[in-house]
């Protein structure tokens, strides 16, 4: 293991690369068997109804508060839920994550990536927005210049 909270770089690119490799093929068995079709189902969901579509965080009136102190928008988030991919799925302890990813045109050929992390309990029909943020605020944890794959697992907690 990797020393955690320490950040900036990956503490062990050795020992990443092995967990990459594993991390990998349990994602794409998850995204295979789950992920691709709840995140169809969102979509689906959120074509129809738009932000309505998800549970609003009740220690927050909007879930787009915390994407605004981030300076995310709401049409950044749109654009990943319209033209982006689902690229991390999880469910265990009565949860279910997906980590969504795309990029929001900025004009000029410019594009910002976007990371949205959606939640819900296993019980619930509408998902969370956990989190939103630009991946390269920390481009260590990516593949470069995507940033659609994990690459560093020194942080204990990911999805
Ligand atoms: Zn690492």
């Amino acid at each position: 293991m990797c020393d955690l909270g320490i950040e900036g770089r990956c503490q062990n690119p050795v020992e990443c690369e092995k967990r990459r490799l594993i991390f990998k093929a349990q994602n794409e068995k998850m995204l295979e068997l789950f992920g691709h079709t709840e995140f169809e189902l969102f979509k689906r969901a959120f074509k129809e109804k738009g932000f309505d579509s998800l549970k609003k965080d009740p220690k927050r009136t909007h879930s787009a508060d915390r994407a605004y102190e981030r300076a995310i928008s709401e049409a950044e988030i749109r654009s990943v839920f319209k033209n982006g991919d689902i690229v991390e799925y999880y469910q265990g302890n009565g949860i279910k994550k997906m980590l969504l990813w795309g990029f929001h045109y900025l004009g000029r050929k410019k594009y910002r990536p976007i990371h949205v992390v959606l939640k819900k309990e296993m019980t619930e029909s509408m998902w969370e927005i956990a989190t939103v943020y630009d991946p390269r605020s920390q481009p260590w944890l990516w593949n470069k210049e995507i940033y659609s794959e994990r690459i560093c697992f020194c942080k204990k907690r990911f999805l």
